[in-house]
């Protein structure tokens, strides 16, 4: 029910802002959205915020600082991950985990993992401003390096923090220019260096990322709310062919072994899974290596880099095959070889039942409509997802355009996300009202 009496008085406070039912400040989300995109934010309206580069560092000083206004203190781990904490009245109680990232893509979209930060630290001030107490301690994350994009793996910090990557080989990974880990969190400083006390995952009793959708299917459907039951199984495969290089103008037809047609057979049986294996399936060629990539030399080596994805693995166990028989059958053609090797296999994840009813629930408390919906992207809320009961909560995004500077959501959806997960972190932090 939204009631629209004194709504007059509260001048610039969006309707469904005000009224029973009140949680959060839709208008006060909208401006820190806006606000904190000033640290890498593009002119054409994107972000270029890559992990532990200078805008992260700023961004991750506007956190704490934001924190520290309310009082709560900011804890960091070992791989650079930021922890508000809000604490619950029983200091001893496992904690509710919620937040995203604050890193992007190169050229990116303003909301991206943003949006799941900063609707979660309106939902902590939210219960503070109302003096709502809760049970558990409320946890706000910005997980460190959720990208990928300057270190590899993606999702780094919250896979560190889970335990499904060791510190170690994270802290040594690399960037392009050389550049680990290691080195860029001690080149941040402060905001970035590892705090005395931190939360571990085992102190950990329910998570939830709140995240747009990437994909059209809510804003097709004008449906509010997506419950997110699964993150969708991926395989990265290479795939390296090698034949001989030549002379472009002397050397026969029939006598090459050109590296890049054999390549080129490869990407187009990828691109026809949909076809042959099944339309749910995702394949991708995103990357192609031509050495020694001269116009007038015939290609001697080509790299192939697939990622393929489906919510059931055996799907992507199909699909592996036949670029397999595939990939044989035009060598032997082709007079190439060609090598296949799997390169990362995400098994599928499926979310917590008991934390998605809870998402449920409140969305059916606002009068929010809703669906059930599978993630085609992968989120830190698959690593928690391992080791503590955890569901995602998903919002429109604008014709599902993501990993771009076109990237938008409206204030309305952000701010049925953002009271969608106040409701829900009220829940499980045992919240009085
Ligand atoms: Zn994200």
């Amino acid at each position: 029910m939204h009631h629209s009496a004194g709504e007059g008085e509260a001048g610039s406070r969006p309707a469904r802002g005000s009224g029973a039912g009140v949680s959060i400040d839709a208008e006060r989300l909208w401006t820190t959205l806006v606000d904190s995109a000033r640290f890498g934010g593009t002119e054409r309206g994107g972000l270029h915020r890559l992990a532990l580069d200078e805008a992260d560092a700023e961004v991750r000083a506007w956190l704490e600082s934001a924190a520290a206004v309310a009082g709560w203190p900011v804890q960091r781990d070992r791989i650079g991950n930021q922890f508000v904490v809000k604490p619950g009245r029983r200091a001893d109680a496992e904690a509710v985990l919620i937040g995203s990232h604050l890193d992007s893509q190169p050229l990116g979209g303003r909301y991206d993992g943003v949006y799941g930060v900063l609707a979660g630290l309106e939902v902590l001030r939210a219960l503070a401003e109302r003096e709502i107490e809760h049970e558990r301690p409320i946890i706000l994350a910005n997980w460190t390096n959720e990208e990928g994009a300057r270190f590899s793996p993606s999702m780094m910090g919250s896979a560190v923090f889970s335990g499904s990557l060791a510190l170690d080989e994270a802290l040594a990974r690399a960037d392009a220019g050389g550049a680990t880990v290691a080195e860029a969190l001690a080149g941040v400083g402060g905001v970035a260096a590892p705090t005395a006390e931190r939360p571990s995952v085992a102190g950990i009793h329910a998570a939830v990322e709140l995240h747009i959708e990437q994909g059209p299917e809510l804003e097709a459907t004008g449906t509010d709310i997506g419950f997110v039951s699964g993150v969708q199984a991926i395989r990265w495969i290479d795939a390296r062919v090698s034949g001989e290089s030549g002379h472009a103008g002397t050397t026969p037809l029939g006598a090459r072994r050109d590296a890049l047609v054999a390549a080129s057979r490869i990407v187009a049986e990828v691109a026809g899974l949909g076809e042959t294996v099944d339309p749910d399936i995702r394949p991708t060629v995103g990357e192609l290596v031509v050495t020694p990539n001269s116009r007038n030399v015939i290609p001697a080596h080509a790299r192939l880099g697939l990622d393929l994805r489906h919510p059931s693995a055996g799907i992507l166990d199909r699909a592996e095959r036949t670029i397999r028989q595939a990939a044989a059958r035009i060598a032997a053609d082709s007079g190439t070889s060609v090598e296949i090797e799997v390169i990362l296999d995400q098994p599928a994840v499926v979310f917590d039942s008991g934390v998605l009813e809870a998402v449920r629930s409140a969305t059916r408390s606002l009068g929010l409509s809703g669906a059930d919906l599978i993630s085609r992207a992968g989120h830190d809320a698959m690593q928690l997802a391992a080791r503590v009961p955890t569901a995602m909560i998903f919002i429109p995004c604008a014709g599902g355009i993501s990993h771009s500077e076109a990237e938008r959501i409206t204030p309305e959806w952000a701010a049925n996300g953002a009271r969608v997960l106040f409701e829900t972190v009220a829940e499980l932090s045992g919240a009085r009202r």
